[in-house]
């Protein structure tokens, strides 16, 4: 027997539907690139998906083709986004800041027909032209005068918008991101339009991003990266006011933050840190946020003490491209307000508890058939399941997940008894040193912690006795001097014993990967001959 309810297919054209029904007037502002400023609202977005919808058409676009998009958050990102799955096509986020092999490969692999992008990316669109070997048409999002090419208000422009949404499955593909592959290629993970709706509804909820039909959102993740934390799709929901910076300015940033009534943010750490710097540079307040949210790699300590001592409520969230990418995300605990400001804190640090919709477990290192308990304590491999975690790359032959199910994150971690997510490394990081694990995040916060410290990574070294044992590389801040004896000092009472490093090597810089984390394969690449005696 079937239930007897109506049909409604978990499609993401119900999204803008909705926000352009419920919510049309509501306003999204865009900061260009230029200094100019425009301003749209969910109703326009989606008439004007709609023409894109009859755009692509014109174009030849047909259902599953991927539309690609090189670009930064504004305005006309966000027409793309509804208009592309509109179009029944698949949207591909690239993201401007990959080396050009990955590039190169990603729109290929995809087999992009269509990009839209960036005037300020021309440079890349002219370089890879030649290479890019399936993409029939460009079209640019700001053309400054005297462009040749098509511009996107003109392409659009052209059409009425009286169309409607073509027709699909809720099991059907609508978006395309790729991870930065931090080892061989870049790998696609092809989101649906039912993974990408019930990671909204997850999305908007009190103990996820928290919002409601007031609230305004800068967000500062690039829609290139990661689905943009699915904030495209999950602001639709409320009918949110979407505040974009086609620039990452932190003084532009800022401004818009106060000028706009900012309720809601979103950004790596490193954002914050700018906008920080630039607050105690021009003696600007730190503007006031009801929720800053953090993730992509770990909020240092310091960084939720300020934001929270400004009277921010900080959720600290963690995922992945392959988790669309919302897994934890940090909320107040049911003891919350009996707690100590330092007990606050030490919550916020870790990343938050998992969301309805995904499970996690922890396994043993060494043996992967192990779960582990959640005491608070021991630290395993991190492993998910949901209806949003992938289950197989874009065109891989296998799928991605265990016997049982779950992905495997490549992050180590601990899961505590109130559910909070401790992420102590990733598993190709963390250091065995005579049978037991060493975190390498842990000793770089330490070592992070020292005033005189601009950067910190340490990899495992072979060792003839213990396997592996931790080297630390750091970088000093600019005008400083410390020693390799100092650092230890500052660690000794931070960390145990047979953590501390067996060496401390200065460099002048870290190596990075393309989305600005710390790349352990290239330093280990660059220090692969490095010995350590027994
Ligand atoms: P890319 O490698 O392209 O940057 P992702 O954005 O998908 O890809 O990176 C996901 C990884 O980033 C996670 O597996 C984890 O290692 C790290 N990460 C994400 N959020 C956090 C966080 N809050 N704390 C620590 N690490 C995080």
């Amino acid at each position: 027997m079937l239930g007897a309810m109506q049909d409604w297919d978990l499609v993401v054209t119900h999204l803008i539907d909705h926000a352009a029904r419920e919510h049309g007037p509501r306003e999204h502002v865009t900061h260009w690139a230029d200094g100019t400023e425009t301003r749209a609202t969910w109703a326009s977005v989606r008439s004007d998906a709609l023409k894109m919808v009859q755009a692509l058409q014109a174009l030849g676009i047909r259902k599953g083709d991927r539309v690609a998009t090189l670009a930064m958050n504004h305005s006309r990102h966000l027409v793309s986004w509804y208009g592309a799955v509109g179009a029944g096509g698949v949207l591909h986020t690239i993201n401007p800041r990959l080396f050009d092999d990955q590039l190169e490969y990603i729109a290929n692999h995809a087999e992009d027909r269509v990009l839209l992008y960036d005037a300020a990316f021309q440079p890349i669109v002219d370089k890879m032209r030649e290479k890019w070997t399936t993409i029939e048409h460009y079209v640019c999002y700001d053309p400054p005068a005297g462009f040749a090419g098509l511009g996107f208000e003109d392409w659009i422009g052209a059409y009425d918008g009286d169309t409607s949404w073509v027709a699909v499955d809720e099991r059907d593909p609508c978006m395309l991101c790729y991870t930065s592959g931090t080892t061989g290629h870049p790998k696609g993970v092809l989101y649906e339009h039912r993974s990408t709706m019930l990671h909204a509804m997850a999305g908007v909820q009190p103990n996820s991003f928290d919002f409601d039909a007031r609230s305004v959102m800068l967000p500062v993740v690039p829609m290139f990266h990661a689905a943009s934390w699915g904030l495209p799709w999950a602001g639709a929901i409320t009918g949110v006011k979407f505040v974009y910076s086609a620039v990452n300015d932190p003084a532009v940033l800022c401004e818009l933050l106060e000028r706009e009534g900012v309720t809601h943010s979103a950004g790596v750490p490193t954002v914050w840190l700018a906008m920080f710097q630039h607050c105690d540079a021009t003696g600007t307040p730190l503007p006031k946020l009801q929720q800053a949210i953090i993730g992509g790699s770990a909020a240092p300590r310091f960084m939720i003490e300020r934001l929270m001592k400004n009277g921010s409520r900080v959720a600290h969230a963690w995922g992945m491209t392959e988790t669309s990418p919302i897994g934890t995300v940090g909320a107040p605990t049911p003891d919350w307000d009996s707690l100590s400001f330092e007990e606050q804190v030490e919550i916020v640090t870790r990343q938050g508890r998992p969301v309805f919709g995904v499970e996690l477990r922890t396994v043993d290192l060494d043996d992967w058939t192990k779960e582990l308990p959640r005491d608070g304590k021991t630290a395993g491999a991190l492993q998910i399941r949901g209806p949003w975690i992938i289950k197989r790359y874009f065109k891989a032959d296998e799928d991605a997940v265990t016997a049982d199910g779950w992905f495997d994150t490549g992050d180590v971690g601990i899961l505590h008894p109130d559910g909070t997510l401790q992420l102590t490394d990733r598993t190709k990081d963390v250091i065995k040193s005579g049978g037991e694990w060493i975190s390498s995040v842990e000793l770089e916060n330490a070592a992070c912690g020292h005033p005189k410290v601009a950067e910190a990574a340490a990899i495992g070294i072979p060792h003839p006795k213990w396997d592996e044992r931790p080297v630390l590389f750091v970088v000093k801040k600019a005008g400083q001097d410390v020693t390799a004896d100092e650092i230890m000092e500052h660690l000794t009472p931070l960390v145990a014993k047979w953590w501390l490093p067996d060496a401390v090597e200065f460099v002048d810089e870290i190596p990075h990967t393309a989305t600005g984390k710390i790349s352990k394969k290239d330093l280990r690449a660059r220090f692969g001959d490095y010995r350590l005696e027994a």
